[in-house]
């Protein structure tokens, strides 16, 4: 007899959620199960700003899919979705057969939004997944290691566009590792310039002003310079010009201005708005009843319908819903529409500093840099159990 077919693309926080929960929902004869992903890892992309600084190796930052899913339950396939035809009810492949499925879970997370920026794709780094945080920092040390021959400033100025969440956890990083990179390469701390340049009239626009006076304050304590108001323009081979005509020469140029949707998602027909997908109460693409988009790729909106933030929290809810969801369905049952639960956020500021907000309590310091490390650990556990946390674990 043949059972219905669920493929899930990406081993995300999504993809892997998904999987987990109808792994745990369906039994062996009640739906064949293929998960698919670029990598034979999954890549803890919350983690991703400390292997691009340097205060961690990026194994830390991710772990292989095999030891977190049964394979004998869900088949996994290492490829590259090139496209998706919900039409046909096929999914392609960069270098196997075309996939067909009965039920389609689109996780494929998302992609640096650069607004068109002349320059800013040949010229800056993106903290995007393993290969692209060790190139940053193979090439800041580079940049670090020139400098005692040449003596050019730009070597040692690192320039970090957008003070968002991503943007303001990187640069904390910075601050943590440069001490260290500085002895290696005998050049005075003093010298060193991290300027993280916002467009906006604040750092992480939008967030509890006390808690980004505090970041800011704890931030340029450590040497770092904030430009806001000050939107980057081009990004250029020597550094980047910002608007107004003022050029700040960089040698190490790191982009963290937002990001949009999958391209796959976006040339698959299904309509998107900055490549993600509008779903409905149950996380279902327009138009297609067995098509569900979760994470970086979807859109949800809230109450005074504006746009949930896309974070590791909503794909991670996301998933676990979904996996109840479709296995209802597989048995004839009823969906349950989707309410995301916000927790809190929290935002580390290098390894024993964060700010952050759960509930409705803010917390600072050492104790919120406490509450980063436990809510990284809480993710390990969904995926693993307490032998995960213990293996791959640190505080
Ligand atoms: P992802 O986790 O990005 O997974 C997508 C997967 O699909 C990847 O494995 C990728 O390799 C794979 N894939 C992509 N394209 C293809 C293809 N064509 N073929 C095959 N496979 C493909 N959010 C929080 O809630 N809390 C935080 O503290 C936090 N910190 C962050 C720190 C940083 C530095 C960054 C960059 C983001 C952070 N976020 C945080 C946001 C969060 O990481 C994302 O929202 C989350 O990863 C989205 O999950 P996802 O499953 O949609 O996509
Ligand atoms: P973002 O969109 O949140 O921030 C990008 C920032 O870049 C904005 O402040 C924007 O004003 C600025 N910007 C845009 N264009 C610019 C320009 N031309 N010049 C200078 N600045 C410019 O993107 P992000 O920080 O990458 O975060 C992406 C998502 O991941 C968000 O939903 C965020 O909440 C989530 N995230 C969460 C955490 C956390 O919870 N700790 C950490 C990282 C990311």
């Amino acid at each position: 007899m043949s059972v219905p077919k669920i493929v899930i693309l990406g081993a995300g926080f999504g993809g892997l959620m998904t999987a987990k929960g109808l792994q745990k929902e369906l039994g062996y004869n009640e739906a064949d199960i293929t998960l698919v992903n670029q990598n034979s890892y999954h890549y803890i992309t919350t983690k991703l700003h400390e292997p691009a600084a340097g205060t961690s190796h990026h194994d830390h930052a991710r772990l292989s899919i095999s030891s977190v899913i049964n394979t004998n339950r869900i088949k996994f396939i290492q490829d590259r979705v090139s496209a998706i035809k919900p039409e046909a009810k096929e999914v392609h492949l960069e270098n196997g057969e075309p996939l067909s499925y009965d039920y389609l879970v689109v996780a494929l997370g998302g992609a640096p939004e650069t607004f068109g920026i002349k320059g800013l794709l040949e010229n800056a780094f993106f903290i995007r997944n393993i290969n692209s945080v060790r190139m940053i920092r193979e090439h800041m040390e580079y940049m670090f290691s020139r400098y005692q021959e040449e003596k050019r400033e730009d070597l040692i100025t690192i320039v970090v566009g957008g003070a968002g969440f991503t943007g303001i956890e990187y640069v904390g990083e910075l601050v943590d590792r440069m001490p260290e990179l500085c002895r290696e390469y005998d050049i005075p701390l003093e010298k060193v310039r991290i300027i993280n340049v916002e467009a906006a009239p604040t750092v992480l626009p939008g967030f509890d002003k006390e808690l980004v006076d505090y970041a800011v304050k704890y931030l340029e304590s450590k040497g770092v310079e904030f430009l806001i108001s000050t939107p980057i323009e081009e990004c250029t081979e020597d550094g980047v010009i910002l608007k107004g005509g003022k050029e700040i020469k960089a040698a190490t140029i790191v982009w963290t201005g937002g990001v949009r949707g999958n391209k796959v998602v976006e040339e698959s027909g299904i309509e998107t708005m900055r490549g993600r997908v509008k779903v409905d109460e149950y996380l279902r693409a327009p138009g297609y009843d067995n098509v569900f988009i979760i994470g970086d790729s979807s859109l949800v909106f809230n109450e005074q319908e504006r746009p949930y933030p896309p974070t590791a929290q909503m794909a991670t809810q996301q998933g676990q819903h979904l996996a109840k969801n479709i296995a209802s369905l597989i048995r004839g049952g009823e969906l349950k529409p989707f309410k995301y639960e916000p927790k809190g956020t929290i935002a580390s500021l290098g390894n024993k500093e964060a700010i952050g907000i759960l509930g409705d309590k803010k917390m600072t310091g050492w104790s919120a840099a406490f509450m980063k490390k436990i809510v990284d650990l809480r993710w390990l556990f969904l995926l693993g159990g307490i032998s995960l946390v213990l293996r791959k674990g640190k505080l």
